[in-house]
């Protein structure tokens, strides 16, 4: 049996599969900040083409050709069967991970960042302001922008920006120009400074920083790297070739296991999955979403509308949240330290079609060196915490007996995650108990929607 099971590049696919034409119950809409009506995404923002995709209810969106000659410098990526893994772990189950780490920026999201910059340049566009987390969304823009010929603009969360300064190296040698968010560029950074000056900062800051410098610059559009309907679209061809891979050695997956942040890389998976699920052809497809215990939106926050955003910029959209002015503990997988979490993730757990986990991050480290030690392949510590119930479900299998045919989507590798590894493995490392009280007063803040 193979080990790595490879697509060529002919295989790799031509157009984007879009969930809205297949979802029983329609998204409900985004809802501007201000009037709380129904609205587009905010037009100053965002190209046009996304917007559109944004609504799309069409199957099937084409890749464009110049962003299908850019996929073809990392995919297809490879699909491996986790031997030693399965053999560690003495289980009947047999475990695939797609691995989305051979892209240049060591992550699923230049993905989405190259489709972003080719729209942006095509509607004329000489700039993306945008903001990142642990810093793998700005290195994947920067490295898209480059290919384009735009200037990139990074709002960097304070701690990751202090922790990993090779993220900042990464996308400054790709010609970014990087910031630590909070920061003085922007009004809403110097007032949030003002009020607290050792604020660490949180995605949500750093995505309103990024709104206000594109919304004050007029060749600028603004980037998201996560959550959005486009961005979950734009991923979908890692799950469509994931299918391909399992279907060249006849398996269907019983269990597919992801981390979700904003969700987009498991959406990536998941969604193309999913589709025969809700068509009632694979009822016993089972789907677990894995965040952390520091910042469990979906495990323990109310469905319920709020901002996208700190400020209360960005539109209004109904999805799990913790509130959107909650700032989660610095855990050391920055990826998942949103407040929020994608709509269409939501809507497909509130339907029953996917169920979600939260992990603590001492076992997550210790899932992923197993991994680590198994596989060869050092885990970003975001799909770690997938990575703990792939081995708690194959465990499940050793006592039951099942042979059941698990799906990881190991998003990215851990390398510039050396820090959090060094903790981990010295025992210095901490659990973060969830933060109830800041989640009750960061709840009592959100917006009220009429209806
Ligand atoms: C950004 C990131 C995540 C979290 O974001 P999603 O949109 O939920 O995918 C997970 N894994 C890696 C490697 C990331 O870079």
């Amino acid at each position: 049996m193979d080990t790595k099971i490879t697509l060529t590049e002919k295989e790799i696919p031509t157009s984007w599969y879009n969930i809205q034409a297949d979802l029983p119950e329609p998204l409900p809409p985004l809802r501007h900040p201000g009037t709380k009506e129904p609205t587009r995404l905010p037009p100053p923002l965002f190209a046009r083409a996304l917007d559109e995709q944004e609504f799309s209810q069409e199957r099937y969106i084409d890749i464009p050709e110049e962003v299908q000659e850019i996929y073809k410098l990392w995919r297809p990526t490879p699909l491996y069967r986790a031997y030693n893994l399965e053999k560690a772990l003495d289980t009947p189950a047999h475990i695939y991970y797609k691995y989305e780490g051979v892209s240049p920026a060591g992550s699923h999201k230049p993905n989405t960042a190259v489709a972003q910059a080719y729209y942006a340049k095509k509607e004329g566009c000489k700039r993306i302001a945008t903001e990142t987390g642990a810093g793998q969304w700005g290195s994947a823009i920067s490295l898209a922008c480059q290919f384009f010929g735009l200037e990139c603009k990074v709002y960097m969360v304070k701690i990751s920006y202090q922790q990993k300064p090779y993220r900042r190296i990464m996308m400054e040698t790709w010609g970014a120009s990087v910031v630590a968010s909070p920061s003085e560029d922007t009004e809403i950074g110097r007032k949030l400074l003002k009020e607290d000056p050792g604020c660490t900062g949180s995605l949500g800051i750093a995505i309103s920083e990024a709104c206000e410098d594109a919304f004050s610059h007029d060749d600028t559009l603004y980037s998201l790297g996560s959550v959005v309907n486009h961005v979950l679209l734009h991923q979908t061809v890692v799950g469509q070739e994931a299918m391909k891979q399992l279907e060249k050695i006849d398996v269907y997956p019983d269990i597919i296991i992801g981390c979700i942040g904003g969700g987009s890389n498991f959406a990536g998976v998941l969604l193309p999955f999913v589709k025969d699920k809700i068509a009632g052809k694979k009822p016993n497809l089972q789907i677990i979403c894995v965040e952390p215990e520091a910042c469990p939106t979906v495990t323990k926050g109310p469905y319920t509308w709020d901002f996208g955003d700190v400020a209360g910029m960005a539109p209004i959209v109904l999805m799990y949240t913790l509130g959107h002015s909650f700032v989660p503990p610095p855990v050391h997988a920055g990826g998942l330290r949103y407040h929020g979490m994608a709509p269409i993730i939501c809507h497909l757990h509130k339907l029953g079609f996917i169920e979600a986990r939260a992990e603590y991050q001492i076992p997550t480290f210790q899932a992923a060196v197993q991994f680590a030690r198994t596989e060869g392949i050092i885990p970003a510590p975001e799909p770690a915490h997938a990575i703990k119930v792939v081995i708690d479900e194959a465990l499940k299998c050793k006592q039951s007996g099942e042979k059941k045919n698990i799906l990881l989507a190991l998003s990215g590798h851990g390398h510039f995650d050396l820090g959090a590894y060094e903790q981990y493995l010295s025992g210095k490392l901490e659990d973060y108990e969830y933060p109830e009280e800041k989640v009750k007063e960061a709840l009592a803040q959100l917006p009220q929607v009429p209806g």
